[in-house]
């Protein structure tokens, strides 16, 4: 057998491909990046990309050396004459923030909104949802602690999956407190689970020493059991009036604009540069252990990389999971449908010219050419396949004109026109049909 894509990945297929499905579907996967470029533009945000390779410590730092991620998760990059010292990165967060850092972003207006999208890479036990090497939407928010951020960053997440059509998505909203206070509340679980450090998991033991509000986040069955019976108070009850402040200023704003949400004390992030706001969205087709994506505050990570201190916010959400979201609702994307012409050469001779026919053509819309001469009724027949809706005949009396013989396939008629005059007939047929078919119309919609 042929070479098999590594376990974890995905392709993203061209239409027509056998077995697709939404999440393989190129169509579908750039459909979600361009609407939430759209949603995103609109709202002030600018484009960055950063390296699919970072730093080790970077991602260390960045990620939180006691998360599963940093523990068991990396890819490591290896190449001739290195250490072994670059990860690939599993999350957008981290690279942007140093990105803002070493490139003097903060002289920019503040609150620097950006977004980016792209591929993360997770060492995870592959299942359905759960890839190895997935997509995220990232939007991250810097130089501001502003609580009417917090509730933009939310209200545009909602935003994105809405304009995608899901209807089925729930907002799970919590704050996580200020450091003082996530102290205490370590404090108090350290105390409450310190009396029964046997029935913990090994890797909860360790979080017990490190990181204790990360055991509320395990995976382990018996963790979560002994979590349910010792019933644990949430992190809410433990806010400072700021971080309570902060998050009612949050709902206000979310209440005003109609983003309905769950208040939910068990949304927890343990690391030390989260702050206040975090938020998980959800789907019921992607299952209940899983988010749609999640966002949170992180005041603290600029610091942490070494930098000044800089607020931040940012949320991201996994292109592949929506797209299941999407599935699971029924929802479709239409294809890109055919081109507004085919132009087909009936002799050999005139290919060339069929082809510079076609080129000239692609200012005002999609067109294409065959590469072979093809006698009329195939290729009426090959551009019905293509879906195309007018095609050109170019045979040698055309040729000696220097015209076009143009059939419309849906309506059958049949015209004469001079190849110098093609461009202008194809912008009047689309003004009469509407410019779907127009090049670019994701950069059209976005200007709209
Ligand atoms: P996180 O950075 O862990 O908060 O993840 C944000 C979002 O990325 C999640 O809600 C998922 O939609 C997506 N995601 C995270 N890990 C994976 C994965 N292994 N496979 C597919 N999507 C993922």
């Amino acid at each position: 057998m042929a070479i098999q894509r590594p376990k974890g990945t995905q392709d993203h297929l061209p239409d027509g491909s056998p077995k697709l499905s939404l999440d393989t579907r190129a169509a579908a996967f750039q459909h979600v990046q361009d609407t939430a470029r759209q949603v995103l533009t609109r709202a002030g945000a600018q484009f960055i990309t950063t390296p699919v390779f970072e730093e080790a410590d970077l991602v260390k730092r960045g990620v939180g050396g006691s998360t599963d991620i940093v523990r068991k998760e990396m890819f490591t990059v290896y190449y001739f004459g290195d250490h072994g010292g670059f990860i690939l990165r599993p999350e957008g967060t981290a690279g942007i923030v140093r990105a803002y850092l070493q490139n003097g972003l903060k002289q920019l207006p503040a609150p620097l909104k950006l977004w980016t999208h792209g591929p993360m890479f997770r060492a995870e036990n592959v299942q359905k949802g759960r890839l190895r090497q997935f997509h995220q939407v990232d939007y991250e928010v810097l130089g501001s602690t502003d609580p009417l951020v917090d509730a933009e960053a939310i209200l545009l997440m909602v935003e994105v999956v809405k304009a995608l059509g899901l209807t089925g998505v729930r907002v799970k909203l919590g704050s996580i407190g200020d450091p003082a206070d996530r102290d205490t509340y370590n404090a108090y679980l350290r105390d409450l689970f310190g009396t029964h450090v046997e029935r913990l998991s090994d890797d909860s033991k360790d979080r017990l020493e490190r990181n204790p509000m990360r055991i509320l986040d395990s995976k382990s069955a018996g963790d979560q059991v002994l979590i349910a019976e010792l019933g644990v108070k949430p992190m809410l009850d433990f806010l400072g009036n700021d971080a309570r402040e902060h998050f009612q200023a949050v709902q206000k704003y979310l209440d005003a604009w109609d983003v309905a949400y769950d208040v939910d004390p068990s949304i927890v992030r343990g690391l030390d540069y989260y702050r206040r706001t975090a938020w998980e969205l959800h789907h019921e087709g992607v299952g209940a252990k899983s988010a749609l994506g999640g966002g949170g505050r992180y005041d603290g990570l600029a610091e942490q990389l070494g930098g000044p201190l800089v607020p931040g916010i940012g949320w991201a959400f996994g292109i592949e999971r929506l797209l299941l979201a999407m599935e699971a609702e029924g929802l479709d994307i239409p294809g890109l449908g055919g081109p507004l012409l085919y132009v087909v050469a009936l002799d050999d001779e005139f290919v060339g010219h069929a082809a510079t026919v076609a080129i000239t053509a692609r200012r005002v819309a999609r067109a294409e050419f065959a590469y072979r001469a093809v006698k009329p009724g195939n290729a009426f027949r090959d551009a019905e396949r293509r879906g195309v809706r007018l095609v050109a005949l170019i045979g040698s009396d055309e040729a000696q004109q220097n015209v076009l013989s143009i059939k419309n396939l849906a309506t059958g008629v049949q015209t004469t026109v001079a190849t110098h005059e093609l461009n202008a007939f194809l912008s009047e047929q689309l003004e009469h049909t509407g410019s779907a078919v127009a090049p670019n119309s994701a950069v059209a919609q976005e200007n709209a």
